[in-house]
């Protein structure tokens, strides 16, 4: 099953991701945990990526063809996958559906959390004290202005793919809201239906 997840930065793409993983034995494709590990590593790309990253644009649509196409060709996706905030824009959807009908394959279901903003803010200052008390490094887009800037690139960019996919009769909507028990049991009911 090939499964798109949307919904804001901080919608709980990511938790809920990992379950799905759990549960269908397919792997997460997080673009941004993708690019994060290309900063860290050092490379050309990750360095092109950083600055846009930080300030909580979004890298353009060349580079994510680059990442993706390479990525939904190894062995572990045969299976499915999900994608996981590696979808934020038309152009991206149209590539994604490109590269997957040159494999004979398409996107079955697309997910989008359903969120109130404002929660949201206070969900990233509660991630934040966490990662600290943790004493593990905060993200250097996790700050409240970029977060904010990040919630306006999505409803400018991102917000546009949710009449994309309703117009292909993929979308599914769930109320990001609740406990993440609640969310995932409402996840696990679509993905059923799917399946
Ligand atoms: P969030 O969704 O909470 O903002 P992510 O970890 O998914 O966090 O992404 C962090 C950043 O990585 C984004 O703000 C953006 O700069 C970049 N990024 C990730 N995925 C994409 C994508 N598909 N297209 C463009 N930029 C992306």
């Amino acid at each position: 099953m090939i499964l798109i997840l949307l919904g804001p930065p901080g919608a709980g793409k990511g938790t809920q991701a990992k379950r799905i993983v759990e549960e269908r034995g397919i792997p997460q494709l997080s673009t941004g945990d993708m690019l994060r590990a290309s900063i860290a590593s050092g490379s050309e790309l990750g360095n092109r990526c950083k600055a846009i990253m930080d300030r909580g644009d979004l890298v353009s649509d060349a580079i994510i063809e680059e990442i993706i196409t390479e990525r939904v060709k190894a062995d572990d996706c045969g299976k499915g996958f999900i994608l996981d905030g590696a979808v934020r824009t038309v152009g991206q959807a149209e590539m994604i559906d490109r590269v997957l009908s040159g494999l004979g394959r398409q996107v079955d279901v697309v997910i989008e959390l359903t969120v109130d903003e404002d929660e949201l803010v206070n969900r990233l200052k509660a991630r934040v004290a966490e990662t600290k008390a943790k004493g593990e490094e905060v993200r250097a887009d996790d700050n409240e202005e970029t977060f904010r800037k990040r919630q306006a690139v999505y409803r400018d960019q991102t917000a546009p793919l949710i009449p994309y996919y309703e117009g292909q009769g993929k979308l599914r909507r769930v109320d990001g809201m609740g406990e993440i028990e609640d969310v995932a049991r409402a996840i696990s009911e679509v993905l059923d239906g799917v399946a």
